[in-house]
């Protein structure tokens, strides 16, 4: 007999499953690796495995969004945070642990519990008979994944996402392309000039357009016929919508005047800066499953960028994810079914602290739920509030795409027309922080999650 089934003991499911028994609530967790499953990317049946990087990134609570997302979660006993914190090896400021006695922990601490009884099956449909949280990560294994499909709209559930190229700028020709935003629209702190263009005629676009076409790309045949969201539509498949597609997308040439020439070019494709010190650009839209060489092939024919040095190359990385901001409530329910949780990173968040933090609110509110009563969502000036609002309903939902925590997503704090310098504006965010958690939490019942 159980209070709640949770779908997953990845790090989200093992997060949400501590916080629920803590809270005296009977879990039942079902994980399918160690039951005959498997994913592409685990190599263990330890819940709460990390399948690549052994980083949980910044520990630096003052200056860093994630490192604040750390303390946070360390003051409502996260069990990922207590299990990273026991098994820490050295990495200067970030937190990284050892990966097997990290995961081996949190699974002996999971199954040590008298009110979680870890299943190890794999479950093929949304459960109908009870309150459920789904955790079932990037890799949901297909079936499941129809059956959330089926709850959410095939439209509202994304198999992929997909990177675009970075250029180091040094290698961008300056002497073709120009810095410009289009319509000279200036952002916040931007002077209209944010972004660098790389004109082409009519010739060159339907060059590049028969070279996409006919480009080797990345076989993903099991994917195939899969929904892209339409913010994350590979170029190669606009180009195969239409000859003009791309030209109407990303590659609009319109509001950008090419000093060479004084006109607008017949088609554009536009870099967008990747990081604070302008070395890095992004193609914008250029999200891509040509293969590698053929990328570089076929983007060094774009004008300005013949000389390109690639510091990433695009890429597309499997990763289930539902349309959350028109898909949840506030407390990560399916609207549709608010009997099912999401939780981790298949509502969208990216990265292991990340979909730890979203398991852990999954957790409680599921828990306050089930004692009739309602948890008041983490104000959008912590971390948890920031992230879980992006998850939630401030994401724009048709280019939702999988995102870290970061100070973007924290309502901006005023200046009073004052220049603040950067690294003391991050502390001014994380102070903000602290202050709005200390008003949120104290109701909060908190279990130590103490490390063995
Ligand atoms: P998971 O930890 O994957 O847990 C989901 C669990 O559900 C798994 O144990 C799985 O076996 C189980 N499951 C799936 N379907 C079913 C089913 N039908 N029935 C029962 N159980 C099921 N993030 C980082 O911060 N750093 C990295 O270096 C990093 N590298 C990544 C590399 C890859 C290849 C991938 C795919 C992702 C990576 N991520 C990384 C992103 C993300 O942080 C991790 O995937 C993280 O583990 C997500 O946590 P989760 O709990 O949502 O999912």
């Amino acid at each position: 007999e159980h209070d709640i089934h949770i779908i997953g003991g990845g790090l989200a499911g093992s997060e949400a499953a501590w916080q629920l028994a803590n809270a005296g609530w009977r879990v039942k967790l079902s994980e399918m690796r160690g039951g005959g499953d498997g994913t592409p990317a685990h190599q263990t049946d330890s819940l709460a495995e990390l399948v690549c990087s052994n980083s949980f990134r910044s520990d630096d609570a003052q200056r860093n969004a994630v490192g604040l997302l750390h303390a946070e979660m360390r003051a409502l006993g996260s069990i990922i945070m207590a299990q990273a914190d026991a098994h820490q090896v050295p990495a200067g400021s970030a937190l990284a642990v050892d990966r097997d006695e990290f995961a081996a922990s949190v699974t002996r601490a999971l199954a040590a519990h008298p009110n979680i009884s870890i299943v190890r099956e794999r479950v093929d449909t949304l459960p109908t008979d009870g309150p459920a949280i789904i955790a079932t990560g990037p890799l949901t294994a297909p079936i499941l994944a129809d059956s959330i499909a089926g709850a959410t709209g095939a439209d509202a559930l994304a198999f992929f996402d997909a990177i675009a190229p970075i250029v180091h700028a040094e290698s961008i020709d300056m002497s073709i392309a120009w810095k410009q935003s289009r319509w000279d629209k200036a952002g916040p702190g931007g002077d209209g000039k944010d972004y660098i263009n790389c004109p082409l005629d009519k010739d060159q676009y339907l060059a590049f357009h028969a070279a996409m076409m006919a480009g080797e790309k990345a076989s993903f045949r099991e994917w195939e016929n899969v929904p892209y969201f339409d913010g994350c539509m590979p170029i190669e498949v606009m180009a195969e919508r239409g000859l003009d597609t791309p030209r109407f997308g990303p590659m609009k040439g319109v509001g950008l005047d090419d000093p060479r020439t004084g006109r607008w070019p017949y088609a554009c494709v536009q870099l967008r800066q990747d990081n604070a010190s302008g070395t890095l650009w992004n193609m914008v839209g250029f999200q891509t499953k040509l293969k590698h060489a053929e990328q570089v092939r076929i983007f060094r024919t774009i004008p300005g960028l013949e000389h390109a040095e690639f510091a990433r190359l695009g890429g597309l990385h499997r990763n289930t994810f539902i349309r959350s901001p028109d898909l949840l409530d506030r407390t990560l329910r399916l609207k549709s079914r608010p009997n099912l949780r999401f939780a981790g990173q298949i509502t969208g968040c990216e990265g292991y602290v990340e979909s730890s933090a979203i398991g852990l609110l999954a957790g409680r509110f599921a828990a306050a739920e089930l004692a009739g009563q309602t948890l008041a969502p983490p104000p959008v000036e912590t971390a948890f509030g920031a992230l879980l609002a992006h998850i939630t309903g401030d994401a724009d939902a048709a280019t939702y795409q999988p995102m870290n925590v970061n100070f973007g997503l924290f309502p901006p704090i005023a200046y009073e027309g004052k220049k603040i310098k950067k690294p003391d504006r991050k502390l001014l965010y994380t102070a903000r922080a602290r202050d709005a958690f200390a008003r949120w939490a104290p109701d909060l019942e908190v279990t130590a999650a103490a490390a063995e």
